[in-house]
């Protein structure tokens, strides 16, 4: 098959910086209110006016010189605490707001604690050239720690964050370290959900970090035998590569298609490709129950229509969560990520960006989590903004794309599950097509296939009602992700 070349302006990663959108990234729009927050900080916070015994100076003691004297006596003067910002997730969100506070000029502490032992990477080409070992490790990064220390961000590794006190403003690492901190900025991703069943059972992994990929790509050898649980991006994307090393893959999604997110048509189509490609699709289907065959034999993954399938290795790819337990008894609500308003602030002295973020859109008039590159980096610039007071939000139409195989997808905006495709170039199936995401009379999002111009093309009709505020029907991502754990909600990877 002769697919036309792919023109550069698809924002394949790796990045040059994690700061950096694609070549057309849009420009941040009006400040908007956001949703209301609590006023009152968590009783007994200090907050940034406020003093504290290290802000506290005699004017003699004041290394500017003793203050105008209109009474008698030294005076107490309230200086503000020293600015300490700590970043916890050192991923793409995370690194984004600790570079761009230094961009912009902020010189306090800057803190990156991150639970990975690795120098913060990029994860879209985890599923894709990495996986099919096309793209050495170094490509991945997004930094050195070379880089880190000359723009003295103090890069804590293979730390994890597991209690924070908002009242002391401190935050607790696994080794017992006590960090304070003035702000603290929750960046800290998503993790995949797991499939009942299959803890501890061998062979079973997931994909979300480098050293899964790794653990994974060192499996797929020509014939192995993949069954992968989940037909949303992750799933498809692995399927894929998979295929192209020479493995023999079964793919299983609970839906009617694969990629629901992408409505039927679109899903059919990727499905359809998969099939011809050699793959082996069990859609409307779900995993019933995992064991293991016998010693050295791999594993039996049964269906629940009964079939049984042998499995050298079960990819569980059903959707992720974010994981905000040491969170709780913070401040912000914590039902599906960390609760933001539209700039990002969770609650006094807290922010989020990223994968975790439950930003507030306008728009919409509700909360929601994005799973995208683009926006994780977007938010991060955001909330370095909003730390120091510069005041922009975001308010760019939603971005993503996947490799399904040989073919790239981009998507402007958020189809949502109620949306139909209409083509405007081409027709779905064909090796290059794009078109609109309608629902209600509204455009809601833009595909294209294999045709990145077309779909910055049709970008431009995406208004600030549609595109930006998503769709409002059936637009409710945590509780999609519950009815169809195999694939990603609305919006999400
Ligand atoms: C395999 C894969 C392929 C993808 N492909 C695409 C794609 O094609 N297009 C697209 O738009 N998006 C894609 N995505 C999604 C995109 O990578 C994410 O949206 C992005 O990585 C989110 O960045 P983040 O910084 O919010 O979270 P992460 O990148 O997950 O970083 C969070 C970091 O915080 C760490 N952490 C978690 N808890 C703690 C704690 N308590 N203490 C300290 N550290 C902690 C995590 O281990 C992680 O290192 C893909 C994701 C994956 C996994």
């Amino acid at each position: 098959m002769n697919l036309p070349p792919v023109p550069p302006e698809l924002p394949e990663p790796p990045l040059p910086s994690p700061a950096a959108g694609p070549s057309d990234a849009p420009l941040p729009g009006a400040p908007s209110p956001g949703a209301p927050l609590p006023d009152a900080p968590p009783s007994g916070a200090p907050s940034p006016d406020s003093v504290s015994p290290d802000s506290v100076s005699s004017d003699s003691a004041s290394p500017g010189g003793p203050a105008p004297a209109d009474s008698g006596g030294a005076r107490p003067r309230v200086r503000p605490p020293r600015r300490r910002i700590l970043v916890v997730g050192a991923g793409v969100a995370g690194l984004t707001v600790a570079e761009e506070l230094r961009r912009r000029g902020y010189d306090g502490e800057l803190t990156l604690v991150g639970d990975e032992p690795h120098v913060p990477y990029d994860r879209p080409p985890l599923t894709k050239r990495f996986l099919a070992g096309g793209l050495p490790e170094e490509r991945l990064h997004l930094t050195s720690s070379a880089a880190l220390a000359a723009a003295d961000i103090a890069w804590t590794p293979g730390r994890r964050a597991v209690a924070a006190d908002a009242g002391a403003r401190t935050v607790t690492l696994d080794d017992g370290r006590v960090l304070p901190y003035t702000d603290l900025v929750v960046a800290t991703g998503v993790a995949p959900r797991p499939l009942p069943g299959t803890a501890g059972v061998p062979h079973v992994c997931t994909v979300r970090t480098l050293d899964d990929a790794r653990a994974l790509a060192g499996r797929l050898t020509p014939g192995h035998r993949l069954v992968v649980a989940g037909a949303g991006f992750l799933g498809c994307e692995a399927a894929w590569t998979a295929l192209s090393l020479g493995c023999a893959v079964t793919l299983i999604g609970r839906e009617r298609e694969v990629l629901p997110v992408l409505g039927a048509r679109v899903g059919a189509a990727v499905g359809d490709r998969l099939r011809a490609a050699g793959a082996e699709v069990r859609t409307g289907r779900r995993v019933a129950a995992v064991r293991e065959a016998g010693p050295g034999d791999g594993l039996t993954v049964t269906l629940d229509d009964g079939a049984a399938v042998a499995a050298g290795t079960l990819l569980v790819a059903v959707g992720s969560a974010p994981d905000t337990a040491w969170l709780a008894g913070t401040g912000p609500d914590l039902s599906d990520g960390v609760r933001c308003d539209a700039g990002g602030r969770a609650a006094p002295g807290i922010h989020a960006a990223g994968d975790v973020a439950a930003w507030y859109h306008p728009g919409r008039g509700r909360h929601r989590r994005l799973e995208h590159r683009m926006s994780a980096a977007e938010q991060g610039r955001a909330v370095a903004a909003a730390l120091l007071d510069a005041g922009e939000h975001p308010a760019s139409v939603p971005f993503f794309w996947t490799d399904q195989g040989p073919h790239k997808l981009t998507v402007y905006g958020l189809p949502g599950p109620g949306a139909r495709f209409e083509p405007d170039t081409g027709t779905v199936g064909d090796d290059r097509f794009a078109g609109r995401y309608r629902e209600h009379g509204r455009t809601t999002a833009v595909l294209a296939w294999n045709a990145p111009r077309e779909a910055l093309r049709l970008r431009r009709e995406l208004t600030d009602e549609s595109a930006r505020s998503g769709p409002r029907a059936g637009d409710a991502p945590a509780e999609a992700g519950a009815a169809s754990p195999d694939s990603a909600p609305a919006g999400a990877r």
